[in-house]
């Protein structure tokens, strides 16, 4: 297909804001000790306290419709927060319950972790989210099934495409056998820019906001050339800090006055995707007995 023919309108390529609500749960997950260190959990709370209301004010600005992933530990220490973004319009997608790394659960444990996330963002925002993205983009084998089994749309964590695509996952439904993969990448993402925790987190080294949107730029020139879709992550307790969001509102502003890309949200893209009717494809998996043989 033709980059002209893939996106809507005539549009060359895609954009998407994405915003990762971890809070609290992405330190806690797996590390319960961290949750006796008061700074380290007040550096995660600024997410939600300061962060999101920062951000929600700039998509505002540039008429942006977000896509938010929300851990549902995150949604219920912050309820108030989590429907004030549901308020303005932006789309919540499901970031498991504490922010747990699907491989490193059993399917039980993923189970348990997707349902709770479901429960609590229903109970809290009562919505039902048809999109999900890894906690540590860290997708599991078995998850793509689960995710068809609740009704999921599409997934936002693996990184083999410019653009969307179907996945095929193998399943009982012959009527639901693939979701749509919109696909992310380690270079647009805040966290290795940004993020510097001490013992928990982090190289050491924190980029200054140009350094990190001549990154994003470059992938943003580099995908609409292509007629890909780019897709932005960012971390409220990292972006929202008021020189990086000052920066994020210039990229906001340079990617809407771009005549020809489509700035969506994920579920917007998704649902176009899953109308292109494209064929689905699998990811080759590697036999891990074989290798150990
Ligand atoms: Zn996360």
């Amino acid at each position: 297909m033709r980059p002209d023919t893939f996106w809507p309108n005539g549009m060359r390529s895609a954009a998407a804001f994405t915003f990762d609500l971890d809070a609290e749960s992405a330190v806690v997950w797996g590390a319960p000790d961290n949750a006796r260190r008061m700074s380290v959990i007040s550096h995660q709370a600024y997410g939600p306290l300061v962060g999101v209301p920062r951000i929600l004010n700039l998509l505002v600005e540039h008429s942006i419709t977000a896509t938010f992933f929300v851990p549902g530990f995150t949604a219920e220490r912050y309820p108030e927060v989590v429907r004030e973004i549901v308020a303005a319009g932006h789309e919540l997608g499901h970031h498991g319950y504490v922010h747990e790394q699907p491989s490193a659960l059993s399917r039980d444990q993923q189970i348990a972790a997707l349902d709770r996330g479901l429960d609590v963002l229903a109970q809290v925002a009562g919505v039902r989210p048809i999109g999900y993205r890894a906690p540590m983009w860290d997708l599991s084998w078995e998850m793509p099934q689960l995710l068809l089994e609740r009704d999921f749309l599409y997934d936002s964590s693996l990184m083999d495409s410019d653009r969307p695509y179907e996945l095929a996952v193998a399943s009982t439904q012959p009527a639901s056998a693939s979701l749509v993969e919109i696909p992310i990448q380690w270079t647009l993402d805040d966290w290795e820019q940004y993020c510097f925790l001490p013992e928990i987190s982090g190289s050491g080294y924190i980029a200054t906001p140009d350094q990190a949107r001549a990154l994003w730029e470059s992938e943003l020139d580099g995908l609409h050339a292509v007629g890909g879709c780019w897709v932005l992550t960012n971390h409220p307790f990292l972006s929202g800090r008021p020189g990086r969001a000052a920066s994020l509102a210039r990229l906001m502003a340079r990617v809407v006055a771009m005549p020809d890309v489509w700035v969506a949200p994920l579920s917007d893209i998704a649902r176009h995707t899953r109308a292109l009717n494209l064929a689905p494809r699998s990811i080759q998996p590697i036999d891990e007995q074989e290798l150990n043989s």
